[in-house]
């Protein structure tokens, strides 16, 4: 039997992201303090994104206009143009922060290349996600990129069928279980958690929402031997 496929996310799976957004959250919200509270901004940012996320989609654009948008509805639309300007500023931040990959990724991916066919599988802004994969030194280790701008089973069922896979040969990695683990078991694929420090409200599952087959991992860096002893 050959070992499975390993599919890998990037966003907060490979390399820091939305610990980045939740920093840029919080100056947004101080932006806003004369208008509206602490709490009472991130609420409406959250809904905001929600209404804007079937147009806008994932990453740092939509975000950025979401961000304009909640603050123009705050404000009564009395914002100044110098502030819209700021949040232009922050979201070119964002695009230009340097790419920070979680403790032991690297040599983890290296050694998970050794032994397994993998793919890497993230959404977000095709230009920054490419940015990100290409600054993140990881690129050859991979046998295919797929930067997609919804993960869900029929994604993940054409990018198995590009490469030849099973679904039962795949293994899909990752931190969010709305994106990375779901739509894989729909597939009839298997998958391993990996929680990051922080989940995005729109991403957020309860714990008590993830399948009882899913194993639960702290770090990729943990992966290698769960292969080795074998996934349930
Ligand atoms: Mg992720």
């Amino acid at each position: 039997m050959h070992p499975p496929v390993i599919g890998l996310d990037g966003d907060d799976t490979l390399w820091h992201s939305e610990s980045h957004f939740v920093t840029t959250t919080a100056r947004m919200v101080e932006l806003l303090a004369e208008w509206v509270h602490t709490e009472a901004a991130q609420d409406h940012l959250i809904a905001v994104e929600r209404r804007n996320l079937a147009r806008f989609g994932y990453g740092v654009k939509a975000f950025t206009l979401s961000m304009i948008e909640t603050a123009i509805e705050v404000s009564d639309a009395r914002l100044p143009a110098s502030a819209v300007q700021q949040i232009i500023d922050w979201s070119k931040e964002l695009m230009d922060h340097p790419v920070d990959l979680l403790d032991g990724v690297a040599a983890t991916v290296a050694e998970l290349a050794a032994g397994h066919r993998l793919l890497l599988v993230t959404k977000g802004d095709l230009l920054h996600q490419e940015s990100k994969v290409a600054r993140s030194g990881l690129e050859g280790h991979f046998e295919g990129i797929h930067i997609v701008s919804e993960k869900d089973p029929a994604t993940y069922r054409r990018i198995l069928d590009r490469h030849g896979v099973a679904p039962a040969d795949f293994v899909m990695v990752g931190n969010s279980v709305r994106s990375d683990i779901l739509p894989v078991l729909e597939l009839g694929g298997r998958a391993v958690h990996v929680p990051y420090e922080v989940t995005w409200a729109l991403e957020h599952l309860d714990e008590g929402d993830l399948p009882g087959e899913v194993t639960r991992i702290d770090r990729l860096g943990d992966l290698p031997a769960l292969l080795a002893a074998g996934l349930p």
